[in-house]
C-alpha cells in the first residue's frame, strides 16, 4: 500500500520560511500561487514580459516578476509551464540562478524523468502533483478542503526535501485530502499511459468510432451524438462516485448484460497488446523523444490533427445540440 501523508504529518512553517517562485500562471500556476499566498507563504509569480496572464495575476494581488527575476529572488521554485517548453525555460531563466540548497519543484515528472532537465547535485528536487486540474485545486482550497497530491523526491541534497515538499503540499491544500508518496518514474509513466490509452487517446477514438458506426448505419447524427458522447458524463459521474460496481448497480440489467457480453469483444486481445506497446514506448523513452522532437519543430503534427479533429462531424452536431442545453454552460475551444 502507498504511504499517505496528511496535514498532521507536515510542518506548515517550513514553506512559510521560504521564498517561493511559481513559474507560469496557467491551470496549475494560478491555483498554487493563490493558495500559497492565502496560506501565508511568501510567493511571487514568474511570467514573460507581455504575458497575457500578467494582468490577471497582478489583479489577484500577486507580485509578478520575469521568470529570471523570480528565480533569482526565490530559494524554492515550482515549474508550472507547459512540459514541452519547460526545458528551455529552465536552462534560460532558472538554472543560472540556482544556489546550493535551493529546491526545485515540479507538478509532473516528465522533464526530470526523461532527462530534459538535469539539476545540479546540490539542489533538492521534488514533485507535488495535484491529481486534478488547477481550477479544482483552487476551488477546493477556498472551500476548506483540497485535491489529493502525489509526492516524490528525486534528489535530496539537504536531507529536507520530503519535509519541504510536504509543507508545500499543505500550503496548496493537498494535505487536507492526502499526499501519496510515489516516484518520478511511476508518476510520469502512469500519467502518460493514462492519457494515451484511456483518458484522452482511448476515449476519443471510442467516441469517434462508435459515432461513425451509427451514422454509417443510417441513424441520425443527433441520436448518435447523444448515445456516444453526451451520455458518457452520466456514466463517468457514476464511476467517479462509486467505481464500476456503482455504475453497474445504477444502469439497467439490460445495459449490464450488454456490458459483460459485448465489452470484451470491443476491447480485444489486440487492443490489450496495443496498450502494452504504448506502455513500452513510454518506458523506453521513445514517446518522450518523439514528442520533444516534434515540439522543437513547433509541433506541426499536433496542430494539423487539432484542425482535422475540429472539423469532424461529431463536433458540428454537438455544437448545435449543446445550444439546446444552456444549463450545461456549453464551451467552445478557442
Ligand atoms: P498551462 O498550459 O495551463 O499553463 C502554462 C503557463 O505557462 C501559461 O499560462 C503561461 O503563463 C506560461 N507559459 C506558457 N508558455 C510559456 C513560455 N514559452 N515561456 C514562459 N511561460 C510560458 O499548464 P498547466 O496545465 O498548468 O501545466 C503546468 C504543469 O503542471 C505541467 O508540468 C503539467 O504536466 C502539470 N500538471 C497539470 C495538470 C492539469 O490538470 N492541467 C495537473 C497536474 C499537473
Ligand atoms: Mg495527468
Amino acid at each position: 500500500m502507498a504511504t499517505i501523508y496528511y496535514d498532521a504529518d507536515s510542518d506548515p512553517d517550513l514553506i512559510k520560511g521560504k521564498k517561493v517562485a511559481v513559474i507560469g500562471y496557467g491551470s496549475q500556476g494560478h491555483a498554487h500561487a493563490l493558495n500559497l499566498k492565502e496560506s501565508g507563504v511568501d510567493v511571487v509569480v514568474g511570467l514573460r514580459e507581455g504575458s497575457s496572464s500578467r494582468a490577471e495575476a497582478e489583479s489577484a494581488g500577486l507580485t509578478v516578476l520575469t521568470p529570471d527575476a523570480a528565480a533569482e529572488w526565490a530559494d524554492t521554485i515550482m515549474m508550472l509551464v507547459p512540459d514541452q517548453v519547460m526545458g528551455v525555460i529552465y536552462s534560460e531563466s532558472v538554472e543560472p540562478y540556482l544556489d546550493s540548497g535551493d529546491t526545485l519543484l515540479f507538478a509532473h515528472g516528465f522533464n526530470i524523468h526523461f532527462g530534459e532537465i538535469v539539476p545540479p547535485e546540490d539542489v533538492d528536487v521534488a514533485m507535488i502533483a495535484p491529481k486534478g486540474p488547477g481550477h479544482l485545486v483552487r476551488r477546493t482550497y477556498t472551500e476548506g478542503s483540497g485535491v489529493p497530491c502525489l509526492l516524490a523526491v528525486h534528489q535530496d541534497a539537504s536531507g529536507n526535501a520530503r519535509a519541504l515538499a510536504l509543507s508545500y503540499a499543505s500550503g496548496i491544500g493537498g494535505g487536507r485530502a492526502g499526499v501519496l508518496e510515489t516516484t518520478f518514474k511511476e508518476e510520469t509513466e502512469t500519467d502518460l499511459f493514462g492519457e494515451q490509452v484511456i483518458l484522452c487517446g482511448g476515449i476519443s477514438e471510442l467516441i469517434k468510432a462508435s459515432f461513425e458506426t451509427l451514422v454509417e448505419a443510417g441513424y441520425q447524427p443527433e441520436s448518435a451524438y447523444f448515445e456516444t458522447l453526451h451520455e458518457l458524463k452520466l456514466i463517468v459521474d457514476l464511476l467517479y462516485e462509486g467505481g464500476l460496481s456503482w455504475m453497474r448497480y445504477s444502469v439497467s440489467d439490460t445495459a449490464e448484460y450488454g456490458d459483460y457480453t459485448r465489452g470484451s469483444r470491443i476491447i480485444t486481445d489486440e487492443t490489450r497488446a496495443a496498450m502494452k506497446n504504448a506502455l513500452a514506448d513510454i518506458q523506453s523513452g521513445a514517446f518522450a523523444n518523439e514528442w520533444m522532437a516534434q515540439a522543437r519543430e513547433g509541433a506541426p503534427f499536433l496542430y494539423e490533427q487539432r484542425a482535422a479533429n475540429r472539423a469532424h462531424q461529431i463536433e458540428d452536431v454537438g455544437r448545435e445540440l449543446r445550444k439546446m442545453m444552456p444549463f450545461m454552460e456549453p464551451k467552445t475551444a478557442p
